[in-house]
């Protein structure tokens, strides 16, 4: 509930006071930063998987709600435009240079697309989810005040 004056309900006792208390015990953390060590987007302390993908329903830190974070298929589209032209470029270089058998292709390839894939996959999920945090997200819940 908001007061309609600009003190953003501080002693009203509205959402924007409850905003704002979160804001100041949680300082502002780079999305990056805590997207790649796979932390929490608001503390930064708790673990922001429970399991490989899936996403914790609650910080163990803060106890932040994050069942309704949604990355989509983000994740898998940003680690496919890097691991697709890289994976496709050294196996272009490799056959023009060594033209080496279809086999040989394979074994070095496909564990290297499933590799790449998956240790890509995690973090680019969790800086997303951060990302979403920062901006408040419609699909994250984050919507701050209302
Ligand atoms: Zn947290």
């Amino acid at each position: 509930m908001s007061c309609g004056c600009s003190c953003l309900c501080v002693f009203t006792g509205g959402e924007a006071e409850r905003d704002i208390g979160v804001t100041a015990s949680y300082p502002p953390l780079s999305t990056f930063s805590t997207g790649l060590r796979c932390r929490c987007p608001r503390c930064g302390v708790g673990k922001l998987f429970d399991g490989y993908l899936t996403i914790a329903a609650t910080c163990s830190h803060c106890e932040l709600d994050l069942a309704a974070t949604d990355s989509g298929d983000g994740p898998a589209i940003f680690v496919i435009f890097i691991v697709g032209p890289i994976v496709t470029g050294m196996a272009l270089w490799i056959e023009m240079k060594f033209s080496p058998p279809i086999w040989l292709h394979m074994i070095l390839w496909l564990p290297t697309i499933l590799g790449g894939s998956l240790w890509l996959l995690r973090p680019f999920k969790a800086v997303l989810v951060a990302i979403q945090y920062k901006h408040k997200a419609g699909e994250s819940g984050y919507n701050g005040p209302k």
